[in-house]
């Protein structure tokens, strides 16, 4: 988790290299749809360019289709997914059904003002693809662009406008920071990762978060080992909350089965009242 530009993306790299495992970023998917002109493309194009959020369900679908390739069989990285708490609770699920619980949440905390400045000041090499930053890192000379092209032709993103920025920011404030991490914080999964600053030292401060959260540096055997140990966890959980359901499920069916009878004589005696031989023979005799 991160706001737009504290370059969370940019460390999601790093772990796909540590630990071999995919990178699934839900800005790049919408962004792939876009090129691709597809209809969720195209309805995403403008959400995207005002600085909105796409719609929970979409996203949820998105997510679990990706989650659910092959190469996702033995962990990922998730950059930009949750953004909302409905999608936290539908990740939650997600990952209790496919046994592949989370081994941590990074959240990268970046000054506001220091985002605007980054992200607004953000370019990219059409060709290439290469990120540079207007006030920070300038397209490098001398350039190292596609094969043919002596120079970079650097763009910015429609959604890097100033204006666009600062709509995102609150956005990502509102929807995401306070109740996402809100939602993670419960679970001691959660680790502020300081993004301000050298990119190198913010990488060696995500490893040592992370090192330190695990309690030691940790081999990636250790870690398949330990997340095998958490998915049995997981799955014993489910069962035993089945079981519990289960035998809830059962409680009321008796209670309700042997309450029956009596709400039906109760019932009777309302709407019937008993007659009273006594008053009657007394009327009766009256007459
Ligand atoms: P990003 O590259 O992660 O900054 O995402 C770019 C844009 O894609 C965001 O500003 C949103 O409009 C949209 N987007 C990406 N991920 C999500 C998500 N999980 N939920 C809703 N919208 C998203």
């Amino acid at each position: 988790m991160g706001a737009p530009g504290s370059g969370k993306g940019t460390q999601a790299q790093h772990l796909v290299s540590r630990y071999g495992i995919p990178h699934v970023s839900t800005g790049d998917i919408l962004r792939k749809e876009q090129q691709q002109g597809t209809a969720l493309g195209l309805r995403a194009k403008q959400i995207m360019e005002s600085g909105g959020y796409v719609d929970d369900a979409t996203m949820i679908g998105m997510i679990r289709n990706r989650l659910l390739q092959p190469d996702a069989a033995n962990g990922f990285i998730l950059d930009g997914f949750p953004r909302t708490v409905a999608q936290a609770e539908a990740l939650a699920k997600l990952l209790i059904e496919i046994e592949s619980p989370l081994d941590a949440v990074l959240l990268f905390e970046v000054n506001n003002e220091q985002l605007v400045k980054r992200l607004s000041g953000r370019r990219v090499c059409e060709f290439c693809k290469k990120v540079f930053n207007v006030h920070t890192a300038p397209p490098s000379v001398p350039p190292e662009c596609v094969d043919g092209r002596t120079e970079h032709q650097v763009v910015q993103r429609a959604d890097d406008s100033e204006d666009t920025v600062r709509a995102r920011l609150r956005k990502y404030e509102e929807m995401t920071r306070r109740p996402v991490s809100g939602f993670y914080s419960y679970t001691g999964l959660m680790r502020t990762v300081d993004a301000e600053g050298d990119i190198d030292a913010v990488t060696q401060r995500m490893f040592d978060t992370l090192a330190a959260g695990s309690g030691k540096k940790t081999a990636p055997a250790k870690q398949k080992k330990r997340a095998a140990v958490r998915r049995a966890k997981a799955r014993k959980a489910v069962k035993k909350v089945r079981r519990v359901i289960r035998k809830l499920a059962k409680k009321v069916a008796v209670k309700r089965s042997a309450a029956q009878p009596a709400r039906k004589a109760k019932r009777k005696s309302v709407r019937k009242p008993a007659r009273r031989p006594a008053a009657r023979a007394r009327r009766k005799s009256k007459r």
